[in-house]
């Protein structure tokens, strides 16, 4: 690595922009908006961002101070993960005090929130005083998929960047030059994956994560009936917990001990029902968080799965149309060729509508089996809309 901004792929004019705010301190701003499609790097962004403005030399990338904030383990360098499905007032209070820390031995304080889209109205009442006039220490970089997507009090008080989804050419590259994956796989890997870097990184180094995706690519012709897509929904929810809990569980586990040892378990003369006792509140408003966590966790991993089916019935369309296009799947060319000739385009547009429109009952918290299930039983019969 050669400078602090490396891991960005595809991201120049983003990159020239925030180079030149570390460069110039009249160009420099206190809060930031950082935007991007999922997968295009916006928290890489914002942590290159960060050690470059700490680097003594405006981000060299291989320094300790570099090493330290690009690592996430940079004392002045804030990382604020929601892993529940908001923000809350509390959180807000919390950011508030972190930010109020005067750094010891750096230029900045910087507070990095991943998911800024996730501040509810009220954390946003609360954080808006010091959005405004943050102290002079204070950097922040809060970052979201599009400004539309964070409440227009935080839109009008931030500077705005926008991240480009990066070609499927130089996802490619990327995969090969920093994984040594080979030619082959990083172009498959970068083709599936949409433009998504964590994602295209997952396939092409993961068969784990490969095989999943071929489970999910054989659900469309296994739709047959009514109670095949029934089958299908409950196929495509079970792989989304399971995956969702082999990403949480450790973590569940941890947390629970060190509780459990803040509250004094393994000390001497510290009885299990006495533990039990005084440690009950704080377990329980833990579990709280976790289950919130978890059923994010599988939202999430059902999205990915619907992005999936999505690029599927893309290659359907783009054969039926006779498209220029490169085939996203191009290993399932039979296939898809079979699927193109026993539909119409405009059927297949439906499908496709069905599946977005899935998407955003998931995000919205909607019953899952149920948008799952009247999702797939639209794709089967695209000329049926089940309410
Ligand atoms: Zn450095």
């Amino acid at each position: 690595m050669t400078s602090a901004w490396d891991a960005l792929i595809g991201q120049d004019n983003v990159v020239a922009e925030l180079a030149h705010a570390v460069a110039d301190p009249a160009a420099m701003t206190h809060a930031w908006l950082i935007t991007g499609p999922p997968g295009s790097g916006r928290s890489t962004a914002a942590v290159a961002f960060a050690a470059a403005l700490q680097c003594p030399d405006q981000g060299c990338g291989v320094c300790s101070i570099c090493s330290a904030a690009l690592a996430g383990s940079h004392p002045d360098v804030d990382l604020v993960v929601s892993e529940t499905l908001s923000y809350g007032v509390d959180d807000a209070r919390d950011l508030i005090l972190r930010a109020a820390v005067v750094p010891a031995d750096a230029p900045w304080h910087i507070v990095v929130i991943e998911d800024a889209d996730r501040l509810t109205e009220s954390a946003v009442n609360v954080l808006l005083k010091v959005l405004e006039e943050p102290p002079l220490h204070l950097v922040w970089l809060l970052c979201a998929p599009s400004p539309e997507d964070v409440l227009p009090t935080i839109r009008s008080r931030t500077r705005g960047v926008h991240l480009r989804t990066p070609s499927t050419a130089e996802v490619a590259q990327a995969l090969s030059a920093r994984h040594g994956v080979d030619a082959a796989m990083a172009a498959f890997a970068a083709r599936s994956s949409q433009g998504h870097i964590g994602r295209a990184r997952a396939l092409a180094t993961d068969a784990e994560a490969r095989r999943r995706r071929q489970e999910v690519l054989r659900l469309p012709a296994s739709l047959r009936d009514l109670s095949s897509c029934f089958a299908a929904a409950e196929e495509l929810l079970a792989m989304a917990t399971e995956d969702a809990s082999s990403l949480t569980n450790g973590l569940d586990m941890t947390e629970e001990e060190s509780l459990m040892r803040a509250y004094g378990a393994g000390a001497e003369g510290v009885t299990k029902t006495r533990m039990d006792k005084i440690a009950k509140a704080a377990l329980k408003d833990l579990r709280k968080v976790q289950a919130s966590r978890r059923k994010r966790a599988v939202r999430d991993q059902l999205d990915r799965a619907l992005v999936d089916l999505l690029t599927y019935f893309r290659d359907v369309l783009v054969l039926q149309m006779g498209a220029e296009v490169a085939l996203v799947n191009d290993e399932m060319r039979t296939q898809l060729l079979q699927e193109a000739s026993m539909s119409s385009p405009s059927e297949t547009g439906r499908r496709l509508d069905a599946i977005e429109r899935c998407r955003l009952a998931v995000q919205a918290n909607g019953s899952l089996p149920l948008v799952l299930e009247s999702m797939l039983v639209e794709v089967k019969d695209p000329l049926v809309r089940v309410r």
